[in-house]
């Protein structure tokens, strides 16, 4: 495994649209563990691939209790609810703010296997993979911020 680096805000790249990726191969599995070893590295619990600087539908996820998503084109088929919480980013350093997500979603993905998995999450899990899926469509969380927390 590798460390990749980090694009932070005003990186251009973080502002395109991701691909999708048609079969999973061993390229997309080195780059998702790439990605679980720079998310580890950086103390973060989520990361998606233009983060690291490629435009394709990848997100990794951990929030510290074992279990370590890795989630190739996923899509949100359905949300209820609605919870405002504060949420950073390692793409924007040292800058929090309060966003409004689904409290509950069912996200389709395709897993290391290149097998279609169906994940029904909530709470943090779920705030996670929207904050990831937002990514890959170029949106960062600081444009959904309804009230800053802190800054610096
Ligand atoms: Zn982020």
């Amino acid at each position: 495994m590798a460390l990749r680096n980090i694009r932070y805000e005003g990186d251009e790249i973080l502002r395109k649209k991701s691909r999708e990726i048609a079969q999973v191969d061993e390229r997309t599995r080195i780059l998702m563990d790439d990605m679980v070893e720079t998310m580890y590295a950086n103390e973060g619990i989520g990361l998606a691939a233009p983060q690291v600087g490629i435009l394709r539908r990848v997100i990794v996820i951990d929030l510290g209790d074992g279990k370590v998503y890795k989630m190739v084109n996923p899509k949100i088929t359905q949300k209820s609810g609605e919870e405002t919480a504060p949420e950073g980013c390692l793409s924007v350093p040292e800058t929090r703010g309060t966003v409004p997500r689904p409290m509950n979603i069912t996200v389709e993905y395709l897993n290391e296997n290149n097998e279609k998995v169906e994940l029904e999450a909530e709470g943090l899990l779920a705030r996670c993979i929207c904050h990831e899926i937002d990514h890959l469509d170029g949106i960062l969380f600081v444009d959904r911020v309804v009230e800053d927390v802190e800054e610096g």
